[in-house]
């Protein structure tokens, strides 16, 4: 689904420059789940907002569906990320003026699905993370756990190939980061492709192929065959 070649990420220029990826080699297929792991600075955040898309490689491309995302315009971007990726961020993002339902069906509503059909998945969305009784609340009345579980909730309205997952248990506690984790792996059990980056390597027992990073380099990539539960 994804193959990253060569590539570099490098912020500011001359002496200040800051070389976050230093040629990165990575392929993700349909239906994998990648834990990303590593220290703090390392580079796993720049290389998520390149797979999503967010930002674009200093050298180096990277292909989704065998096309060249280098070769897209800004517009087509937009569109990419709108519809084929769904981001999960630590700090959640939820616009805080708008409730559970509404930021769940607001990146539906942005790709022309009609406000009747969008509320309407969104409701089914919210049931699915078990939140369906939750939906009018706006973020500030929620717990961390719950405001997790709208964002996935919301990153799956469009239908996304690809789940991008930063540090999504990192603002919660173990009882709530764990249910974070048992959806995450029970989307990837129904098919969906995730990249997750964490540095908590409790998780990583349970997700098939962990690639750990250092200084804006991969030193490891395992795969590991995973008992079927
Ligand atoms: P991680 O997510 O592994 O903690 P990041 O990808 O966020 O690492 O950062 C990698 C390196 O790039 C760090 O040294 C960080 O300070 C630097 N960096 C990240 N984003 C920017 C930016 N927008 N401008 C300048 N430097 C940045
Ligand atoms: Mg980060």
């Amino acid at each position: 689904m994804i193959s990253v070649n060569k590539v570099w990420k490098t912020y500011g220029s001359g002496e200040t420059a800051v070389h976050a990826l230093r040629g990165i080699d990575l392929n993700v297929m349909k239906g994998d789940f990648v834990a990303l792991l590593g220290p703090s600075g390392c580079g796993k955040s720049s290389l998520l907002h390149l797979l999503g898309a967010m930002d674009v490689p200093s050298k180096g491309d990277i292909t989704f569906n065998d096309q060249s995302l280098g070769n897209l315009n800004q517009r087509q971007l937009a569109e990419h990320r709108l519809m084929r990726i769904g981001f999960i961020f630590q700090t959640f993002n939820l616009i805080p003026s708008l409730t559970a339902m509404e930021n769940v069906a607001l990146p539906m509503k942005f790709a022309g699905v009609g406000t009747k059909e969008a509320n309407h998945k969104a409701h089914q969305l919210l049931e699915q993370v078990q939140l369906s009784n939750r939906s009018t609340h706006l973020p500030s009345e929620l717990s961390g756990g719950q405001r997790q579980r709208v964002a996935i909730a919301r990153a799956l309205g469009n239908n996304p190939d690809l789940i991008l997952a930063d540090e999504p248990t990192g603002n919660l506690d173990s009882e709530n980061g764990e249910m974070i984790m048992e959806l995450l792996l029970n989307l990837n059990r129904e098919g969906r492709t995730i990249v997750m980056v964490t540095h908590n390597p409790e998780w990583t027992d349970k997700i098939s192929r962990v690639v750990r990073m250092r200084d804006g380099k991969l030193i490891e990539s395992q795969q590991r065959e995973l008992q079927i539960k």
